[in-house]
């Protein structure tokens, strides 16, 4: 349960000690968001407030390639699960406003990408929040010592849930974290996933979860849910066909930026969720996608995802841009152009390739030994599949 609550300041000062340490010598600095530096919103939110009194709501916002989702509970008790980049931060506030949300009683980060944290610093500064959820795995990013600096300097609680715990936010809903961070996960699978129960309606969100924390939640937990947050934007990499099959969904709702690099969502995914029987699929990249119920039925307001050209199985986004290398095909001296990537790392992808086949997205390439996080950021614009 939460009990960990007492000890959140020594989490958080642990935290901040060891990444003053990890990027002490490397000249980063920490500024917080000044209000020049927020992006000015292009307002493609919904215009009308759509709250109701009573009930459960669940806004997926339109962030582009990044993640918000707000959900607001039976007695009026809201959680924001994540805040989109930075560039989105004013947008998240401006929506949260203009649905009438005057303060948060949860902020999830489900863990500490730029796409997940980005506008946290934002939400914080326009709305009191009474408790920050983090997946205990930190990143040396100056977006992310921003935020906890400005968790430290306003004092606000600050909690690492562990799988198992209940999130005491609505004694109507049953919301058990499923999956957080341990121990040796990378950021992504230490995502912070959520299962809501709200009498016969089940909700599922798990951040970028991937196969590894796939396995932990479906051996562990009943994941089954009437709507499932798509895992990591729709890549491949995520929404295994085993999770997929526990997880069973009728409405599955897919966060991403039209047009992306990435080509999320990727096909083998929306294949997966056709394999299980799940053929109502949302996007937010028009507009938010709201799930609403009474604790018995449920209803969705928004955009279905067609499969338009950026989801066909031919069309590869980028493909047709010359300058970029395709990690599945490159040899070992054009690998070698790539940023980060020497004569050893080069030897390793095509292992990889010998191995495992053709990468099935480009972030597939961080599972190649000496490609972290970090190194993926500077190469991931210069390579495709
Ligand atoms: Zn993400």
């Amino acid at each position: 349960m939460m009990n960990r609550i007492i000890n959140k300041k020594c989490i958080l000062m642990v935290f901040l000690v060891a990444l003053s340490l990890l990027v002490g010598g490397c000249g980063a600095t920490t500024d917080s968001l000044s209000p020049s530096e927020k992006t000015s919103t292009e307002d493609k939110l919904a215009k009308d407030p759509i709250i109701e009194t009573g009930g459960l709501e669940i806004h997926h916002l339109n962030v582009d390639q990044a993640d918000s989702t707000l959900i607001i509970t039976p007695n009026g008790k809201s959680m924001l699960i994540d805040a989109g980049e930075r560039s989105s931060g004013e947008k998240v506030v401006q929506y949260l406003k203009q649905i009438g949300i005057s303060s948060i009683d949860k902020l999830v980060i489900t863990h500490a990408h730029e796409d997940h944290l980005g506008g946290a610093v934002a939400v914080m500064n326009n709305f009191a929040v009474g408790e920050v959820l983090d997946s205990g795995i930190p990143h040396t990013s100056e977006t992310y010592i921003d935020y906890l600096s400005y968790i430290d300097e306003h004092d606000i609680d600050f909690v690492v849930p562990r799988a198992g715990d209940m999130i005491n936010l609505d004694s109507e809903l049953d919301i058990v974290v499923v999956n957080s961070g341990q121990e040796g996960d990378d950021l992504n699978n230490a995502s912070i996933s959520l299962h809501i129960t709200y009498n016969d309606f089940t909700y599922l969100t798990t951040g970028d979860a991937e196969e590894a924390a796939e396995k932990r939640m479906v051996n562990h937990f009943n994941i089954k849910s009437d709507v499932l947050k798509v895992g990591h934007h729709g890549s491949a990499t995520s929404s295994e066909s085993f999770f997929l099959e526990e997880v069973n969904p009728s409405v599955a709702i897919i966060s991403y930026g039209e047009g992306n690099s990435y080509g999320h969502p990727h096909v083998e995914v929306l294949e997966r969720l056709t394999t299980v029987g799940t053929n109502r699929v949302y996007h937010t990249i028009r507009g938010p996608i709201v799930v609403k119920s009474d604790g018995l039925q449920f209803e969705v307001t928004g955009e279905a995802y067609t499969a338009e050209p950026s989801a066909s199985i031919d069309e590869k986004p980028n493909t047709t841009n010359e300058n970029l290398i395709n990690i599945n095909t490159a040899d070992y001296e054009t690998l070698q152009i790539i940023t980060g990537v020497g004569d050893v790392i080069a030897q390793r992808i095509i292992d990889y390739r010998n191995v495992h086949g053709a990468f099935k997205s480009i972030e597939e390439i961080k599972k190649v030994s000496g490609i972290g996080d970090a190194t993926y950021q500077k190469m991931s614009d210069e390579i495709t599949i």
